[in-house]
Formats: structure tokens, sequence, C-alpha cells
């Protein structure tokens, strides 16, 4: 057990107002949580404080050389009001997994809980009470050490910051058109493709970029060295259903292990639709959408849940999905995981983790 000491704010910030216009990520609460690393005392001086600024020597390790990793994750408010966490636990094994191949110290599993909860549990009033709001949670960890050398720095701050956000589809379930990258890649085997460190996307912006001024919402990623079979969307997994059987890429070190896709495929997999997690050409999936055996495309994560795709275009073809609307599947994957994280269904997965009275 971390012996975490919590220092409160006296000039606490004043609360949205309207929850309709709080956006994604562009407030943040009064607190925010922070432990430091170093090499002789291990993690250290758990801690909870005002929101503030960091400190940081120009020369500081993260400014150079992007040692920096992250997570996200929600939290709810139920209509009975308690606030809940979706498998946390899966964020805290992840940002080991990061931080194992970004050369960063591991933050226990039971710590990294611990200290969400309890950040949680002192800005709870900042979890946001509309239909489809939460409080968007971001972990990470940076490098601090002072200086040019490039190697494993030998001081760390892990932090956490809350945002409430609003409900992604304010406006209903929209569809999005997809562009399929085949200039650019975002991984590729040995390289950081499973770790959520900033740097993965910081190299994914042109591409966004690019594909945003031709009118498309998000890339989809090829693989990085045949630029052949499909791998994930922007900070989305992706899924494909083609004569009623379910494929998404597997995470083979390449892919982002999403907590939400995960989710999904245990729920498809429950309903006796067969997934299958492996290699999929982007040239079969244009010619099953061609040919009309293409009945769902759906990216998942934890900002929109599930986001239906309706258009994919690569180099110069273009697929039309369905009838431009949500498939019933992916539909019901969005109904199943919304109502169990907001509590509106029973938790028979045991996915929920309660952390305290709204
Ligand atoms: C975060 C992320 C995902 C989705 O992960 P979830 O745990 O479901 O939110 C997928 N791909 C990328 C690149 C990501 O950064």
């Amino acid at each position: 057990m971390l012996d975490i000491k919590i220092t409160k704010t006296t000039t606490p910030k004043e609360k949205p107002a309207d929850e309709s216009k709080l956006g994604f990520g562009k407030k943040f609460t009064d607190h925010m949580f922070l432990m430091d690393y170093s090499a002789d005392q291990g993690w250290h001086d758990p801690r909870i404080v005002p929101y503030a600024p960091f400190n940081l020597d120009p020369a500081c390790v993260i400014f150079h050389y992007a040692q920096e990793l992250f997570e996200g994750m929600k939290a709810y408010r139920t209509a009975d009001n308690q606030i809940q966490l979706f498998r946390p636990e899966c964020n805290a094994k992840r940002m080991q997994d990061s931080s194992d191949r970004m050369c960063v110290p591991q933050v226990p599993v039971e710590d990294f809980i611990q200290a969400v909860k309890t950040l949680v549990e002192v800005d709870k009033d900042w979890v946001p009470h509309s239909e489809g709001t939460s409080l968007y949670i971001r972990p990470f960890v940076f490098a601090t050490d002072v200086g040019m050398g490039v190697h494993a720095s030998l001081n760390y701050t892990f932090c956490i910051i809350c945002a409430p956000s609003g409900a992604y589809y304010a406006e209903g379930i929209d569809p999005v058109r997809i562009y399929v990258e085949d200039e650019f890649i975002r991984a590729a085997p040995g390289l950081t493709g499973f770790t959520k460190c900033g740097g993965n996307y910081a190299a994914s912006i042109k591409a966004g970029d690019l594909a945003a001024k031709k009118g498309f919402a998000q890339v989809l990623w090829l693989d990085g060295v045949e630029k052949k079979y499909v791998e994930e969307v922007g900070a989305m997994n992706i899924f494909f259903m083609i004569d009623q059987k379910v494929y998404t890429a597997a995470c083979v070190g390449t892919v982002l292990p999403g907590v939400t896709r995960r989710s999904c495929i245990e729920l498809l997999r429950d309903w006796g639709y067969e997934v299958i997690e492996g290699k999929l050409a982007i040239e079969d999936i244009m010619k099953a959408g061609h040919e009309g055996r293409l009945n769902e495309v759906f990216g998942t994560g934890t900002a929109a849940v599930v986001s239906p795709v309706k258009e994919l275009s690569w180099k110069d073809d273009q697929v039309f999905i369905g009838d431009g609307k949500i498939g019933p599947v992916t539909q019901k994957l969005y109904d199943t995981l919304t109502g169990i994280q907001w509590g509106r269904l029973p938790d028979s997965k045991g996915w929920v983790v309660p952390v305290c009275k709204g």
C-alpha cells in the first residue's frame, strides 16, 4: 500500500457549468497525483497536490529524447451515484509493458490502481453527471535526468491528471470515413507500436493531418514492412466483419493492445461470433467490400468505445460499408460496453471496480 499524502487546494476552480460543452481533455480537475523515482530510493513520496505546472530544467531528458509513456482510462458516474472504473488492472499492466520497452521503472499494478482510485475520490465532484460524460484519467511517466546523454534516466516522475469529458456521441453515433495510409507507417516489428509512448503519436500527426485535409476522420495504418495488412486506426484498434466472421490484427508488437479491443473480443465470443486475431490484407477487405461481404467495420478505444466506419479509401479505391449507418453488431457492442461502464447493465464479467459514492 502506498502512503499517499494529500494536500488539498485552497483555491478550487469553478466546475464547468454546461456539461454539453465539456469536449475532451481541455479542462482539468483541482488535483494531480505525483510520485518520484530515483535509482537509490525507487518509487517514493506518493502525493496528491493541487494541479499545477511542472518546474523542469530545459536539459531534462524528456524534452530531448522523449523517454515517456502514458495511459488513458475513465471514471464513470452511475445513475445511483456510484463512481467506478473499467478494468483498471489492464491499464496498470499495459503501463508496465510500455515501461519495460522504454527502460522506465515499472509502477506496481496495485500502486497504480490505488493512485488512480485515490485521486478520483479526491476529485469526485469533477466526475460529470450528464448521460455519456465521464472523467478522463491520464496517467503518465517521464524521465527527469538533466543532461544530453542518450541512456536510461536515473530519475522519473509518475503523474496522473484528470479531465471531465463530454459525451463522445452528443449528436448521435456518426460513422466515419477512413483513409488507408500507404506512404507513412506507424510501427514496425521491434519498434514501439505496442506501447503508449508519446513518440508514436508525434510520428503519426503528419499522416493524420494530411488525411484530415482530404476530409477523413482517421488514418488506417498498414503493417510497416509490406504495407499490406491492416493494423489499427489513430488511437483505436479496428475490427472488420466479413461474412459474419470478425477479424482484427493480432497484438504481436506493432499493435496497441486496447482494453476496449480485448473487451469486444470477449463479448463477441460470448455471443457466438468467430473472432480471428491475425493478418488481414487490405486488398481482401476492399474485395469483400465490393462483393457486398463486408458487413461492418468499427474502431474501438476508451474515448469513443466503438466508432463505426462507413467508408474506406485505399489508393484509388473506395468501399462503402452497409448503408452508412452503424451496424447491428457494432451497436450491440456499444450498448453492452457503455451499459456496463455506466452501470445500466449488470457487470457479469467482473470488469467494474467501484471507487466511492459520488
Ligand atoms: C489507446 C490506444 C488504443 C485503444 O486502447 P484502449 O485501451 O481501448 O483505449 C488503440 N490504439 C492506439 C494506438 C492507442 O493509443
